[in-house]
């Protein structure tokens, strides 16, 4: 029998290991005790299940458990020294079974990338806020965690519902929960040493104590990525940043037209870029793309959001989503990597759009975007009416000085 041993069980079984007795002993087996991992005496972990019991230094059995149960059993402080047999039902016993214990090692996970390439040093400290844990914030946050960052925020006040399942990473059994919790524990189930807060909220600022709540929250925060896919959750936290003068870059990512494509592009208030509203100019008209760098008509159909009609039927796979996620997590690395050394893709541009499909222009004429291409656009440039960067806000500076 192949046994892992977990850290949490180890834990456990030191503070306990000279107390004689016999303790419930959590985990999980399978085919048929074939490899069964210990997780612990107390339960700590929602996937565990109570698999046997675990006798320190006498024998005892438990008649209460459910056949067949482990009965682990160790005389000495040395977790080597265990031995474990299989109760099947009363007389069926199968004991002296060999084992091939193995002691998890977690420091283990990330040995592989451990290298120049990836700067973990540097990642590890890093602190990221995601907005919007739905299919694409939910990938997101995992491959930044498997990445090597360790602290998150997630923010995000929806529960799963059944049509989320086949685009979102967690399964039936986390429905009616929210995303914010089922991801953490996604995560958590594969990186235990990460850090995660949750708020089960939504990025709204209608009163001084939530704007207070989030100052204090972003206190540290390396990089915000909204992709809530709601304008008006984009509008609030760029206002929110730009308003309070806060160092903090923001990247903006969401999917249009039935996930026919993405964009995501990054503002960052240290370098004066241009901002949410120099890219979509009205908030109160969401389907405004009179502000977006296109010409062609086709393009000024291209809109961020999605209306109310596409969220009850949007016909976009999740591998059309996962596309841009996957895009979106390399940006994301490169802009948190920023001076540093390291060979991932640099990203020169601050905005992208990335096509699922060849969109050819109404007229039928010539094809515009070809699909499964990252497009950039270099022209883009800070919009007159821009509360933060328009004219009012130049003329103002200029009378000021
Ligand atoms: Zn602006």
């Amino acid at each position: 029998m192949k046994v892992l041993i977990f850290p949490s069980f180890l834990k456990q079984f030191k503070t306990l290991k000279d107390q004689t007795g016999t303790y419930s002993l959590y985990g999980r087996k399978y085919e048929d005790f074939t490899v069964c991992h210990l997780t612990g005496i107390i339960k700590s972990d929602g996937s565990d299940q109570l698999i046997g019991i675990l006798s320190i230094k006498e024998e005892n059995t438990k008649n209460a458990l459910h056949y067949p149960y482990l009965h682990s059993y160790i005389e000495s402080e040395n977790i080597e020294d265990l031995k474990i047999s299989i109760h099947n039902s009363t007389d069926d016993i199968l004991s002296n079974i060999p084992l091939n214990i193995e002691l998890v090692d977690l420091q283990r996970l990330f040995v592989r990338i451990d290298q120049n390439e990836t700067p973990l040093e540097v990642l590890k400290e890093k602190k990221v806020v995601i907005i919007g844990m739905g299919s694409g914030g939910s990938l997101l946050a995992v491959y930044l965690a498997k990445s090597g960052l360790k602290n998150f925020i997630f923010i995000d006040d929806d529960r799963l519902e059944t049509h989320n399942i086949i685009r979102h990473i967690c399964d039936l059994s986390q429905l009616g929960r929210y995303k914010t919790h089922a991801v953490k524990e996604f995560i958590e189930k594969r990186i235990p040493d990460v850090n995660i807060i949750t708020v089960e909220k939504k990025f709204e600022l209608h009163t001084r104590a939530d704007s207070d709540e989030f100052l204090t929250m972003f206190e540290g925060v390396d990089l915000i990525i909204a992709v809530s896919g709601e304008h008006v959750v984009n509008y609030s936290i760029n206002d929110f940043i730009h308003t309070n003068r806060l160092p903090i870059p923001i990247i903006f990512a969401g999917t249009f037209d039935g996930v026919k494509g993405g964009l995501m592009f990054k503002v960052d208030p240290r370098n004066n870029d241009y901002c949410y509203h120099c890219i979509y100019s009205d908030p109160v008209d969401s389907n405004s793309t009179s502000s977006l760098p296109t010409t062609s008509e086709l393009e000024k159909q291209i809109t961020y959001d999605r209306n109310l009609q596409e969220q009850v039927a949007q016909p976009g796979l999740g591998l059309d989503i996962d596309n841009l996620t996957i895009l979106l997590s390399k940006f994301s690395l490169d802009m948190l990597l920023d001076e540093k050394e390291h060979a991932l893709y640099h990203f020169d541009q601050n905005f992208y759009m990335w096509f699922n499909r060849t969109i050819i222009k109404s007229d039928g004429e010539s094809v515009k975007f070809e699909g499964l291409e990252l497009c950039y656009y270099e022209d883009l440039t800070k919009d007159s009416r821009c509360p933060f960067h328009g004219n009012k806000v130049d003329g103002q500076t200029e009378t000021g000085e």
